[in-house]
């Protein structure tokens, strides 16, 4: 199984992921840990290119084309593979970040949606958990994982990352099958449980 973790800048992904991983471990499965942009060496060096330099080193539609490259090399070399021989896949933001990020100003969430069949075919994860945490709380970790509480791509303000939020709680609204919002506030033992319980339906 595929299954992805999405949110905005400071609602504990990374670290959620990771203690997934662990439990699912525990029961015996494999499991593979990766992220966007990135997981694979393509395209982690394109991860590189998109965040290092100028804010405004890339125009919207070529930094769009970008990730859509990196997530095209990332399902081939890595996720496809995994899922092949049998392993899980968990993915620290996929599709729903390119569609939350950059397609809600001159690309659309359409546009996105076909640079992704291009890419990848359509390929979609069996589950996408959107991790949403009240707007003051995420920043103030971000703040104190970053050190300056801007995102890493910079150029953005906090209207920008507003609109992010309300992307990933719309398309939990509209494709509920997959999607599925997580309160990610307090321990985090209390969200890896609650993620668990949204599994549950695709475990062994
Ligand atoms: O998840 P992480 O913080 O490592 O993401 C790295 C940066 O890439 C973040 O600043 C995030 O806003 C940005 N990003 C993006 N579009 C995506 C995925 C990530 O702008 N599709």
């Amino acid at each position: 199984r595929f299954i992805s973790l999405e949110g905005g800048e400071g609602v504990g992904k990374s670290t959620q992921l990771r203690a997934l991983g662990a439990v699912l471990r525990a029961r015996g499965m494999e499991v593979v840990e990766t992220r966007e942009p990135g997981g694979s060496p393509g395209a982690e060096a394109i991860r590189h290119m998109l965040l290092t330099g100028a804010a405004d080193r890339w125009s919207a539609r070529a930094e769009a084309l970008l990730f859509a490259a990196a997530r095209a090399d990332h399902v081939e070399k890595t996720i496809r593979p995994a899922l092949q021989r049998g392993a899980w896949v968990l993915s620290d933001r996929f599709l729903d970040s390119s569609r939350a990020y950059q397609g809600m100003g001159e690309l659309t969430d359409e546009d996105i949606l076909t640079l992704h069949r291009i890419g990848s075919a359509g390929f979609l994860p069996d589950r996408t958990f959107i991790l949403m945490l009240p707007e003051g709380e995420a920043e103030s970790r971000a703040y104190s994982r970053d050190g300056d509480g801007s995102d890493r791509i910079g150029g953005r303000d906090s209207a920008f990352h507003r609109r992010v939020s309300q992307s990933f709680a719309r398309f939990a609204a509209i494709e509920a099958d997959r999607v599925r919002p997580i309160d990610a506030s307090g321990e985090a033992a209390a969200v890896t449980a609650r993620l668990l319980r949204e599994l549950e339906d695709l475990l062994p």
